[in-house]
This record gives C-alpha cells, sequence and structure tokens, in this order.
C-alpha cells in the first residue's frame, strides 16, 4: 500500500508528494482554469500533507483580481496549484494531471460548463453543473 504519491512539473524542477487527495475532483471549464492550464478544462483536487521535494523556490504566483492564486513553474510554465484568497500556499489544490504517480482520484462533476469551449465534449457519465457545484 503507498503512502505517498509524487508528481512534478514539464521540466522536473519543482516536485512534490502528498499523502492524500480529497473525494472531490471537477473538470473546471471556467476560462480562467482553461487559460491557466493552457487546455479544454482544469482539474484540481485538494492534497493532504502536500511537500516540495525540489525547485519550491522556482514556483512562481499569479494573483487574479479575484483575489485567487494560481502556481506555476518558473522554468517551464507548467500549471501546478492553485489555491482561494487568503489561503496559505501549502494549502492549495494541485493539478491532478502533474502527478507522475497513479493516483486514487475520480472525477466527479464537470463545473461553470456555461463558459465550455463550443469544441469540448462533456463526459456523458460524470454530473455537469453550469456554474460551481450545487451546495
Ligand atoms: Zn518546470
Ligand atoms: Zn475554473
Amino acid at each position: 500500500m503507498k503512502n505517498r504519491y509524487s508528481g512534478s512539473c514539464l521540466c522536473g524542477e519543482v516536485r512534490f508528494s502528498v499523502s492524500g487527495f480529497s473525494q472531490q475532483a471537477a473538470n473546471c471549464h471556467c476560462s480562467m482554469c482553461r487559460k491557466f492550464h493552457g487546455a479544454a478544462f482544469g482539474t484540481l483536487v485538494g492534497v493532504q500533507d502536500l511537500t516540495w521535494l525540489s525547485g519550491e523556490s522556482q514556483l512562481r504566483e499569479y494573483a487574479a483580481p479575484n483575489g485567487t492564486v494560481r502556481s506555476f513553474c518558473g522554468y517551464c510554465g507548467s500549471s501546478l496549484g492553485f489555491r482561494a484568497k487568503d489561503m496559505p500556499r501549502n494549502q492549495m489544490e494541485l493539478a491532478i494531471a502533474a502527478f507522475d504517480d497513479e493516483i486514487p482520484v475520480r472525477i466527479d462533476a464537470q463545473i461553470y460548463t456555461k463558459y465550455k469551449a463550443v469544441w469540448c465534449e462533456l463526459y456523458g457519465d460524470v454530473p455537469v453543473f453550469k456554474e460551481g457545484r450545487e451546495p
């Protein structure tokens, strides 16, 4: 039974590991996620016990006008993390695509689909929300 899961950016400067994941992970189709990830959607997951194995000093941050902060590698630009306004850095959510290990995460929602790209097809078997998850 594995107890740590590792990930890294494209150039390998930034490496991290975590001990577990939140139950929820959504594909977010909002325009900020699309642009930050350079992709049809972004998928971030809450993690437990985030540890930077290397390259923490290479992390760069972008604070959006709404106060949300996105972290990326300063060398290769890989999109790595997201956190809400005023959250400490080590409580950021991580981009699931940056993990190198297989991770026990299942996509359980498709959110902000009102803003999705017309060329992007939604998954048929995962709940869809026009905005955020309903409470
Ligand atoms: Zn990098
Ligand atoms: Zn989003």
